[in-house]
């Protein structure tokens, strides 16, 4: 088969009644991480780029747990049969295009890697499904080992299984006898399967232990995403620059303050400190202290991003926006940048400094400072 212009149909099989796994729903119905592992399941499928349609077939009796999902317009609904072979007929009768993939819905944890090797596999050959050869030594026996099974060879079969639509619909009416799965339908029918890697993690939840397999599995890990700002003014006063971001910048003044007044350093620092929510830089560095008068700082911003990591967080945008109308600032945008990617070993395009006037409005506007705003943004994995 060639590779393009196929559709691709996912049948999530979820008719069953299955109570092993404890609790009085359908195992598909229970909440796992929050949601049904049905939904799970079938997120799994809407969320991957090469599924065109989905079939989603499903017990007469859960028809208000179902309507509760809100399912969208690509999904179609079917109901299941007596047995798994009769719910996957009504699911192949129910589909459309050139590819099926058979899955069960317990297996809420399939990879977009295993569904897009089903299907690149299908293509190319017919029939695939991922499987996982058998590592552990295989024994006979009840309470006591009796005999043991030589393994190699064998396989843990995994869904989904993907065929070609005409010809699986074909080979399940045809069918007789009991199946293990679809593999063994296609085989019968005399369908070559090819094998694809399956996944630890794809596991089919069966007991109540596997339910908590899968909750670890499918919660979504805590990322924490801080935003801080900041805002900072220093007055002009006598000088031949001022210091910009950690860059000595020529003007006919220079800007006052305990330190060397370098207003967007100190902006930028307040906006981590402010992420953090670990007070301001007057806090961690007081006025007051005569070993910070002159300092340059570079000193504060460090300890800031310094105070960021040992809290496991990484600085990940910094964007300052420096306001007066002399000197002008536009023209050293790019070198404030380096600079502070620099300070901040960030990449480049992490870095935005900005430049504007207040048009001769209020204190900047009358050149008697610059002001500065910043905003830092920190994410802990
Ligand atoms: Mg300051």
């Amino acid at each position: 088969m060639s590779n393009a212009g196929h559709t691709v149909t996912a049948i999530i099989v979820a008719a069953g009644r299955g109570l092993r796994a404890g609790g009085d729903v359908p195992k598909q119905w229970q909440a796992v991480a929050g949601k049904p592992v049905l939904a799970w399941t079938l997120n799994r499928f809407l969320n991957h780029p090469e599924i065109t349609n989905i079939v989603l077939v499903t017990h007469p009796d859960d028809a208000a747990r179902l309507a509760a999902l809100n399912l969208p317009g690509r999904v179609t609904t079917t109901h299941g049969g007596d047995t798994r072979a009769a719910s996957v007929l009504n699911g192949l009768a129910a589909a459309m295009g050139d590819i099926a993939l058979i899955h069960d819905v317990a297996r809420p944890c399939v990879t977009d890697q295993i569904i897009s090797d089903v299907i690149h596999a299908t293509r190319d050959t017919g029939a695939a499904a991922p499987a996982l050869q058998v590592t552990d030594a295989l024994w006979q026996g009840d309470t006591h080992v009796t005999g043991t099974q030589d393994r190699s060879g064998l396989y843990r079969a995994q869904t989904p299984q993907g065929f070609v639509l005409a010809k699986i619909l074909k080979a399940h009416q045809q069918f007789q006898g009991v199946a293990a799965d679809d593999v063994e339908v296609a085989r019968a029918a005399g369908t070559t399967v090819k094998i694809v890697p399956g996944d630890e993690n794809n596991l089919k939840i069966t007991t109540a232990n596997d339910f908590a397999r899968a909750q670890t599995l499918l919660e979504a890990p805590m990322i924490d995403v801080r935003t801080g700002n900041g805002f900072d003014v220093h007055r002009f006063g006598e000088g031949d620059h001022v210091m910009l971001c950690g860059v000595a910048i020529p003007h006919d003044r220079g800007l006052q303050g305990h330190s060397d007044a370098d207003v967007g350093l100190h902006t930028i620092t307040d906006a981590i400190y402010g992420a953090l929510g670990e007070g301001d830089i007057g806090q961690h560095f007081p006025p007051s202290d005569p070993q910070w008068k002159g300092a340059e700082s570079h000193i504060f911003l460090t300890h800031a991003v310094q105070l960021a990591k040992s809290k496991g967080f990484t600085l990940t945008h910094v964007d300052c926006t420096l306001i007066c109308e002399h000197p002008k600032i536009g023209p050293h945008t790019s070198t404030l940048r380096a600079k502070l990617q620099t300070l901040l070993g960030i990449d480049l395009d992490r870095i935005s400094v900005k430049a504007t006037t207040s048009e001769r409005l209020g204190f900047t506007g009358r050149g008697e400072g610059i002001a500065c705003m910043a905003t830092a943004t920190l994410v802990k994995p």
